[in-house]
């Protein structure tokens, strides 16, 4: 073996001085070993770490310059001739076509200083992308010109080399490749532009409910009339195999829509009757409809498309088929109200309607690189926002806005946060602000580090969040040492990743560790995610516990 490649992406974060030190000892020592070392770097740039990593004892680097196209100055600033200069031009992150002619200025700005020897490489590993689009047979043609899977990404490298060592050979693929680049950005496809007049009058009065969270309380209070300490889930309950049949079936066409909306309205039903004879305070219809959180939305939304065979590893052996969102993004039609409403027709106990954030579907899908990712946001929030008006409209009365990905989205260096932060906390904003102060806002979101963005997830402003903190045993507690949390909070009780059935007595436990941080009429009584990989049977002793911890932290407070 002649090379080993040591990954180091975090040369790309913020580092301990400590941790430098660490480094340069590490790779002294490496430094013995016969092999030669190239050392990988990825997601963003290295930032001041450049000259220290230049100057680090290893054969070889590579950099990421997709994602920090910035950082080839300072690297051949500070790069000796004789190494490899790895050079990352390829997205390894996403699925569009390279502009190839781009990529090849790179290379010779880079020659032009660097007289040693370079590689030519995906900016990472491409297993975030699909692995061939030849398999693809059912897309738009002239859209599917537009993209590169792994495979493509790999004959786009060849053609770089070809450019460099063979020109003519490759100037066919390079007109190609100038052709789709110009061919998507001026594609009608792409533009819609009612949407991009809608964007345009985005202004303070989208993003502004109609009175501050201590006014919208009274109003949810006096229409709502819950108890203290009050119950409900995360939207989603036990997807059945019966369930994925239905839905497979209607898809294929092996029953009729009359047949599959039935099917449904009947897991609706039981699913109402079940949290009713539980005692839940705030229902839910379940999500049996769903799929999947993001492509159940992006299959309803104009400017999304999905791959036949597009899978991508998402973690351990769990893959996902991200949608691809290729053009502005518009909603033609209602996505989820005829399953609330008909839920809410069930019922006297409010309805929760449940829909996907726009910054979770952004980080759950590739998205396009022809304009800012916050434009792509906001046209989403636009959509949503569309969406919850409706609910409202139907006579739903609390409807949450699933954000379980909000913090995948933050850039790898804490200085670019507030940046992501500012953007993310509007696209939130402008889904939710246009309903009356009745209408109470959830939250949901899927993690436990919540201290350091506890700012800008209070500036989100819903009246209630919802989060993980049950397997954490409620570390997000840390960050109301310091902050006073405004509005209402449901630090998740019941851990649903465990097999585990939760006793009253432990629930009853972590409300009264989050009761010593929290108010307790800020304190809402949930488990810690959806339950839609459980099943039934433990789901529902789970909860009836869940609710005898509730009742009994509310005869406490009587
Ligand atoms: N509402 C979704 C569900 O209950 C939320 C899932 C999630 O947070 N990942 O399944
Ligand atoms: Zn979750």
């Amino acid at each position: 073996m002649e090379w080993v490649q040591i990954d180091e992406p975090i040369l790309v974060l913020d580092l301990p001085t400590a941790w430098k030190n660490a480094f340069e000892a590490v790779y002294n020592r490496l430094q013995s070993s016969p092999v030669k070392i190239l050392l990988a770097t990825y997601f963003g740039g290295l930032g001041e770490h450049a000259s220290f990593a230049c100057r680090l004892p290893v054969a070889g680097l590579h950099i990421d310059l997709v994602r920090a196209p910035e950082q080839l100055t300072a690297v051949l600033d500070n790069f000796a001739n004789h190494k490899v200069l790895s050079l990352g031009l390829i997205d390894g992150r996403n699925i569009w076509r390279t502009d190839l002619n781009a990529a090849l200025s790179t290379i010779s700005a880079a020659r032009e200083r660097f007289k040693g020897e370079l590689w030519l490489a995906p900016s990472c590993s491409l297993l975030h992308v699909p692995i061939d689009l030849e398999h693809e047979t059912a897309l738009d043609p002239t859209i599917k010109s537009w993209l590169a899977f792994a495979r493509q990404k790999l004959t786009e490298l060849e053609v770089l080399r070809l450019a460099l060592e063979e020109p003519a050979a490759a100037e066919p693929d390079l007109i190609v490749s100038a052709n789709a680049v110009r061919s998507r950005r001026e594609s009608t496809l792409i533009h819609n532009p009612a949407v991009q007049a809608e964007l345009a009058k985005i202004d303070s009065s989208l993003t502004q409910r109609q009175n501050l969270f201590p006014v919208r309380r009274e109003q949810q209070r006096a229409k709502l009339n819950l108890p203290s300490y009050p119950t409900t889930t995360i939207g989603s309950f036990p997807q059945t195999p019966e369930i994925r049949k239905a839905r497979a079936d209607f898809k294929r066409g092996l029953i009729s829509e009359a047949d599959y909306i039935k099917h449904m309205e009947h897991t609706i039903e039981f699913c109402v009757r079940e949290q009713e004879s539980l005692g839940l305070d705030v229902l839910v219809h379940g999500e049996a409809e769903r799929n999947d959180m993001v492509e159940y939305f992006g299959e309803q939304l104009d400017g999304f498309l999905f791959t036949a065979n597009g899978w991508v590893q998402s973690y351990g052996s769990r893959c996902v088929k991200p949608p691809i969102i290729y053009g502005d993004v518009s909603r033609p039609k209602p996505m989820t109200v005829r399953w609330s409403q008909y839920a809410q027709s069930l019922t006297d106990k409010p309805m929760k309607g449940m829909l996907t954030g726009p910054v979770t579907i952004l980080n759950w899908s590739f998205v396009r690189d022809d304009q800012p990712r916050s434009t792509t946001a906001y046209q989403l929030a636009l959509a949503i926002r569309e969406e919850v008006n409706d609910l409202e409209r139907a006579g739903i009365p609390i409807i949450q806005i699933d954000e379980a990905a909000f913090r995948e989205g933050l850039p790898p260096r804490q200085s670019r946060w507030q940046g992501y932060l500012d953007w993310a906390v509007r696209a939130f904003r402008i889904c939710s602000s246009g309903v009356k102060d009745s209408t109470q806002i959830h939250t949901h979101m899927c993690y436990s580090e919540f201290n350091d963005i506890i700012k800008s997830i209070a500036d989100m402003d819903a009246d209630v969040i919802t989060i993980e903190t049950s397997r954490s045993n409620m570390e997000l507690l840390e960050a109301f040492i310091d902050f006073n949390y405004p509005n209402e909070i449901g630090p998740g009780v019941y851990d649903i990743h465990s097999p585990n059935v939760p006793t009253t007595d432990d629930m009853v436990a972590l409300l009264k560790k989050a009761g010593e941080r929290i108010a307790p009429d800020q304190l809402w009584v949930n488990p810690d995610c959806g339950l839609k990989t459980r099943q039934w049977q433990d789901v529902r002793i789970s909860l009836a516990n869940m609710i005898e911890a509730a009742k009994a932290l509310r005869s406490v407070a009587v």
